[in-house]
């Protein structure tokens, strides 16, 4: 992980106070949290809405930091301390990132899109892993704090870091390209989340698009190719080096054949004819995700059987696409990490393809921030549920009320089920499970649904 001697961070930052009294402190690694303190870090402390992270600073020393930030607008930095008085500590914190990107001999690959950042990223490092001393961005630490924190993480050795890139409005994916000067960088999709701030799907893609901001010269782009937005996108962005991967055979890399059953799915693909590579994840659009790893792994050099190796021993961060048991027997889908339109109709899409089900149940809850069209979003999803696929539908929370809505367009009333509470839709569920059924869970994270999943564990 990053490590310095103060006298070297005061060289690489903008440094307001004379800290000569400290110049050989050593700083190892960074943290943001007191209560996650490890001995040598350099704590940074921001002004949150209702907290001020300098209040801390002597407690994250007392707790084994070895410094801390402090912004020069806030008064009276102790001097007794090593406390580095800076500007504005978020920029120090991108500051330093950046510098230490630079230093080690390390490939970047970044990953920004709608939905899949985090099922890529784990797909691309678990490839390259095969071959190269791979990190990646742990959980979703995605943003403009996370992201340099995950570089200042990265161990000397590293050969590859793999980061997710998240947004939520226009500028954030250009300043994560640029604290991380990627070597390659994948867009997985575009989708519908943050519609309330970007405006329109257009300005979703624009924004997505920053990604190639940061990207070296001679790194390779890869994109969803079958977006119309990203095609128009690419126009004049001049990037020399650009792939593309989806379902259509314009695309550089497409599947040729794919066989799915509730492990995975078995697929082949236009780059390696007659090469059959297992993904053992569900969906339509992990092939997509699995395509675009693809596309990485050749790029940095992976050969065909080490790309196979790299697939088939993936394991994914829990609650995307897991599957569980419950106590009947009953297979449970749990996708209740998060949910948009996009995602929400590509699970619906999956749980009406698998066979070998009796009985399918969906059991679907709030899409958060998708702006004024909300209640439309939602009463679309549940009018695309097929009858003839899906036996029961369960929906949770008021958004949810919509998609039952939509669905009452199609289903009769006694397979559509609406709750305000988790107890009650338990029950009710319960009721019905015998133990041949697939039920898929999904919603917003901010739902929880996984908690009534929890119940029929038992
Ligand atoms: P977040 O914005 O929360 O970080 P993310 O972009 O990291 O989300 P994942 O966590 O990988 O996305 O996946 C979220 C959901 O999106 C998955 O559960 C899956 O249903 C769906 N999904 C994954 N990949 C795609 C894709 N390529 N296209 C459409 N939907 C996808
Ligand atoms: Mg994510």
């Amino acid at each position: 992980m990053f490590e310095k001697t103060i006298r070297e961070i005061c060289t690489m930052l903008d440094v307001k106070n004379d800290l000569s009294a400290f110049d050989s402190v050593i700083v190892k690694g960074v943290s943001i949290d007191t209560r996650k303190i490890e001995s040598g870090n350099l704590f940074v402390p921001f002004k949150g809405e209702n907290v001020d992270g300098h209040q801390f600073v002597r407690q994250a020393i007392e707790n084994g930091a070895s410094a801390a930030l402090w912004d020069v607008n806030v008064p009276n930095p102790p001097e007794d301390i090593p406390v580095i008085v800076v500007e504005d500590p978020l920029l120090a914190l991108q500051a330093l990132a950046n510098k230490y990107r630079h230093e080690l001999d390390l490939k970047v690959i970044g990953i920004t899109g709608s939905n899949g950042k985090t099922t890529t990223k784990d797909i691309v490092a678990n490839l390259l892993s095969v071959k190269y001393r791979v990190h990646k961005t742990q959980g979703n630490y995605n943003n403009h704090i996370g992201l340099p924190l995950t570089i200042l993480s990265l161990p000397q050795d590293s050969e590859v870091a793999v980061l997710e890139m998240g947004m939520s409005g226009f500028g954030e994916i250009e300043l994560l390209s640029n604290i991380s000067q990627p070597d390659a960088a994948i867009i997985t999709n575009i989708g519908e989340s943050h519609l309330q701030d970007l405006g329109s799907r257009e300005g979703i893609a624009k924004a997505k698009l920053e990604i190639v901001k940061g990207l070296k010269p001679d790194g390779l782009f890869a994109y969803y190719g079958d977006e119309p937005l990203l095609q128009e996108g690419v126009k004049g962005i001049g990037i020399k080096n650009m792939e593309t991967f989806g379902r259509s055979e314009s695309n550089n890399i497409y599947p040729t054949k794919i066989e799915m059953n509730n492990q995975g799915s078995y697929f082949e693909t236009s780059v390696a004819e007659g090469e059959t590579f297992f993904l053992p994840v569900l969906g339509q659009h992990n092939i997509h995700n699995a395509l675009a790893g693809i596309l990485i792994a050749r790029h940095f050099g992976l050969s065909v059987d080490e790309m196979k190796e790299g697939l088939r021993s993936l394991k994914l961060t829990q609650m995307r696409m897991e599957m569980v048991e419950g106590k009947k027997g009953e297979s449970i889908i749990n996708d209740a990490y998060n949910a948009s339109p996009t995602s929400m109709k590509a699970a619906i899409g999956l749980v009406s393809e698998l066979e070998g089900f009796r009985t399918k149940i969906l059991v679907l809850g709030d899409m958060l921030e998708l702006g004024d069209d909300e209640e439309e979003f939602h009463q679309e999803i549940g009018r695309l549920i097929d009858q003839e696929k899906v036996q029961q539908v369960f929906t949770f929370g008021r958004l949810g009320t919509f998609i039952a809505k939509g669905a009452l367009e199609n289903f009769p009333e006694e397979r559509v089920h609406s709750f305000m509470d988790k107890e009650s839709l338990a029950q009710e569920l319960s009721s019905l499970i015998k133990g041949d059924e697939l039920i898929l869970f999904k919603a917003s994270r901010g739902m929880k649904l996984e908690e009534i999943i929890e119940g029929l564990k038992g």
